[in-house]
């Protein structure tokens, strides 16, 4: 983030994103962009018109750290070190000018530069302390001395007065810095707590609404990436679908209750058998599951479909209604896409279903590949 110089004159820097510390990189940008011009100004005054060579060190002084601040800051990215020598450049300056000239030509007013700046800039609680460490530096070095130097009016009438200024000065800066950290802090809540909702949120728009699978909209969505992605990566790419076998005879048997536990069960068996595979498993029907997965060779396909069907056989879960085996059990139909076929998700998953009609009219409890 660089401000340009004409954008910190007119006050007109547009951030990209918003951000609280880049309200305090555009104040640092500014204050050592006015230390810098006002002190080459100064420096040209003192030299040819004043002759006071004191004060021109100091200047020299000030402009030498101001461009070196400027330079940490941006050219090297290092804000707190930019701080930290601003507020220490201010601090020795604000004092020291004052402090050689006796209090004489209004070199007092530049003390009240400091508290606005250490506060933006350190942020309100520490900046509040260095502000009245300041303050009462200045305060003590005006009483005991100084103030003689300025003029007799400067009595203690304008010392009260000279110090009162000093801290409603830095109550109004104190209160505007803290309100706005407080609000950004609340801001910086809200946000984060959007962000979680929105996680919440995006995840039931995926998930099924029965099994703790993907559901058909993500299905939809993501099966053209795979394709694309295994084109990439110039890998396999295995679809399959599977079907329960005759589940309308399970649901008469067993009622829909247990029909929709048992569909819960199928989907964690379909999880367990793909636990260590980048497998997007989802329920793209009632009793239909499908699954996607990449890889580099033919038999994990082989392996994994083979496995799914041997896990379900195990656990023996009753189906009095099925003819065959009295065991539930599921038929499935895989289409395994080389990277250099071409063709879309529709295809595939339509082959992939002829695959499984045929393994259903084959006998079930079967895989058949398109
Ligand atoms: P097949 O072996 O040919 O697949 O026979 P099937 O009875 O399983 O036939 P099909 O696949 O056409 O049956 C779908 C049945 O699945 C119809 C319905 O009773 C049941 N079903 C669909 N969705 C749900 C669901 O969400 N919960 C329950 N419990 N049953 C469902
Ligand atoms: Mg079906
Ligand atoms: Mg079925």
């Amino acid at each position: 983030m660089k401000p340009k110089f004409k954008e910190l004159i007119l006050a007109s820097y547009e951030f990209e994103v918003y951000n609280p510390i880049q309200t305090k990189i555009v104040i640092l940008h500014t204050m050592f962009f006015i230390s810098i011009f006002m002190n080459i100004l100064f420096i040209f005054f003192h030299l040819f018109v004043t002759s006071s060579y004191t004060i021109l060190y100091i200047n020299i002084f000030i402009l030498s750290l101001s461009l070196y601040a400027l330079y940490l800051l941006r050219e090297k990215g290092h804000y707190n070190l930019a701080v930290y020598i601003g507020n220490g450049v201010f601090f020795i300056a604000f004092i020291a000018l004052p402090l050689l000239k006796n209090g004489e030509g209004y070199t007092l007013i530049w003390t009240y530069f400091f508290a606005p700046f250490a506060i933006s800039t350190l942020g309100a609680k520490r900046g509040l302390i260095v502000s009245i460490f300041f303050i009462t530096i200045v305060l003590l070095l005006t009483y005991y001395g100084m103030s003689l130097g300025v003029n007799e009016s400067f009595g203690i009438e304008s010392y009260v007065r000279f110090a009162l200024a000093h801290f409603v000065m830095l109550y109004i800066i104190y209160a505007i810095q803290n309100n706005s950290e407080y609000a950004e802090r609340k801001i910086e809540q809200l946000r984060e707590k959007e962000k979680s909702e929105i996680e919440v949120l995006t995840k039931l728009s995926i998930t099924d609404t029965l099994t703790p699978l993907y559901n058909k909209r993500f299905f939809e969505e993501i099966f053209p990436k795979q394709i694309k992605k295994a084109q990439e990566n110039k890998a396999l790419l295995t679809f399959f679908i599977l079907d329960i076998d005759y589940f309308k005879q399970y649901n008469d048997t067993y009622g829909h209750q247990k029909g929709d536990y048992t569909l819960i069960q199928i989907a964690k068996i379909l999880q367990k058998v793909f636990y260590h595979n980048n497998t997007y498993l989802f329920r793209i029907g009632g009793e239909e599951f499908a699954g996607i997965f990449l890889h580099k060779n033919i038999t994990e396909t082989y392996i994994l479909s083979k496995n799914i069907l041997e896990t379900i056989r195990e656990e023996k879960i009753e189906h009095q209604g099925n003819p065959d085996t009295k065991v539930l059990t599921a038929s499935i139909g895989i289409y395994v896409k080389h990277f250099d076929d071409d063709l879309d998700f529709k295809a595939i998953y339509r082959l992939a279903d002829e695959a499984l009609y045929i393994a259903k009219n084959n006998g079930r409890n079967q895989i058949k590949y398109a």
